[in-house]
């Protein structure tokens, strides 16, 4: 399993955060290179695959494997 949010797309609006029922993503202090704060992945084993977070970012920035 794996979870994948694209750096360089992501602006850091926590849509993906507040939508997870499982708290997978945490802001930790990641900069990209736009200057965003960007969520890192944290508890990827808690992960159900539901894509949730995938279908809410208005970026297309994740990818649930
Ligand atoms: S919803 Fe998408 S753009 Fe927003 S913080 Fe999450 S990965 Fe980044
Ligand atoms: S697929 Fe579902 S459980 Fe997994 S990170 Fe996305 S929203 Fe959370």
């Amino acid at each position: 399993m794996a979870i994948y949010i694209d750096e360089k797309i992501c602006k850091g609006c926590k849509l993906c955060i507040h939508f997870c029922p499982n708290n997978v993503f945490q802001m930790r202090n990641k900069i990209n290179n736009k200057g965003f704060v960007i969520p890192d992945v944290v508890n990827e084993s808690k992960c159900t695959k539901c894509k949730l977070c995938e279908l809410t970012c208005p970026d297309l920035a994740i990818f649930v494997e």
